[in-house]
């Protein structure tokens, strides 16, 4: 299969181009290069002769159309978008720009090279979006694909709204639509604004990890390489205009978490202190989501899809990563101001 990936240089969207190339599809990928991407995501791929880079934009019509016609692919997997919550609150311009209107380009220059090539049956467009459009969850419950629409941040408001976009140009125009809505990734590649990588690079540096509120809000945690795995599985296998929810069941809160890491880097670096000494809470951000979990029962039953690792052995992999490949990720701390951004809560 040619697929077009967009986002490809990000920390998804690079797993899925990594995964599809050894798999032996021809990739596309597509990406303006933010801020949150690094081409050494994809350095293992680039002189294979199944991989291609396009630098564009999807906020450009004309190029995409231009891409669409020069590669022709079978399939699209659409990626590319402003990712970050806390940024979304800070200036939410690029996520309405890039999340709702890029996400109208792809369509409808999906749609019409879809039909310039006479609606072949196979071709498939892959819209990946986040369980943060179903909003929050109390104590109990979990996101079922039925779940209404609750979004609770400019980030989740605007990819809530690309989803609907997509289910729209499947209903109205027939496009051949696929929708996922995952629980939060973590892995290698992850930017170092996020979490995780927040965590262990303060831990490493031995300054005080900063925790939003109380620590209790929950995530649903699944490893990237995972995935990556249930996007291809969905892409090869889903059934057209249908939505799978993607989860690892695997709940922590974000204290529980953090303490994870440290116990980690504790084995790994005996000689610092317990680097959960390290903890401190600070204030709240605002509209700050308690609880996503997702009910992963469609893709398990449908599709026959798991994940692969445990929340534990992930963080064990991802922690040594960060430890070995300082030399990704030093430079994007220098590069994009995250330093400075480093001193307040983090969460995702
Ligand atoms: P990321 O921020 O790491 O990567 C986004 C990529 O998109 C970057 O390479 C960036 O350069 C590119 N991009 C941004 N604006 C663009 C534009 N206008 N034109 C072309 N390329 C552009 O994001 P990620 O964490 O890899 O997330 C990828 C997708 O998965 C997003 O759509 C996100 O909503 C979704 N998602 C993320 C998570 C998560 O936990 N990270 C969970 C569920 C769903």
């Amino acid at each position: 299969m040619k697929i077009l990936v967009t986002g490809g240089a990000g920390f998804i969207g690079s797993a899925v181009v990594r995964r599809a190339v050894g798999q032996g599809h021809a990739v596309v990928n597509l990406d303006a290069l933010t801020y949150a991407a690094c081409l050494d995501n994809v350095a293992s791929v680039a002189g294979n002769p199944l991989y291609q880079f396009e630098h564009a934009d999807i906020r450009d019509r004309a190029t995409l159309d231009r891409i669409f016609a020069s590669y022709q692919p079978d399939a699209v997997m659409h990626l590319a978008a402003e990712s970050h919550v806390d940024r979304s609150i800070d200036g939410p311009a690029d996520f309405i720009q890039t999340n709702i209107n890029g996400t109208f380009n792809m369509l409808e220059a999906a749609r019409q090279y879809w039909a310039e090539q006479g609606h072949p049956e196979g071709f498939r467009f892959h819209h990946i979006s986040t369980d943060e459009v179903y909003g929050t969850l109390g104590e109990t419950g979990l996101f079922t694909e039925d779940t209404p629409y609750d979004p609770r941040s400019p980030y989740s408001a605007s990819k809530a709204s690309s989803d609907h976009l997509v289910r729209v140009w499947g209903e109205t125009y027939g496009l051949p639509v696929l929708v996922t809505n995952c629980s939060n990734n973590y892995g290698p590649y992850h930017f170092p604004e996020k979490l995780i990588p927040v965590v262990i690079l303060r831990a490493l540096a031995g300054d005080p990890i900063p925790i939003y509120g109380d620590g209790m809000n929950v995530r649903d945690w699944l490893y990237v390489e995972d995935h990556a795995d249930a996007l291809l599985c969905v892409l090869g296998r889903g059934a057209v205009g249908r939505t799978y929810n993607i989860g690892g069941e695997n709940e922590a809160t974000n204290i529980d978490l953090v303490r994870m890491i440290c116990a980690e880097l504790d084995v790994l670096r005996p000689d610092s202190m317990p680097h959960a000494d390290l903890i401190t809470f600070v204030t709240d951000r605002p509209g700050h989501d308690r609880r996503y979990a997702i009910d992963p029962t469609r893709i398990r039953a449908e599709l026959g899809w798991r994940p692969s690792v445990t929340l534990q052995q992930g963080i064990a992999q991802t922690v040594r990563w960060y430890l070995d490949n300082e030399g990704w990720w030093q430079p994007l701390l220098a590069r994009s101001g995250v330093g400075a951004r480093l001193g307040q809560g983090v969460n995702i």
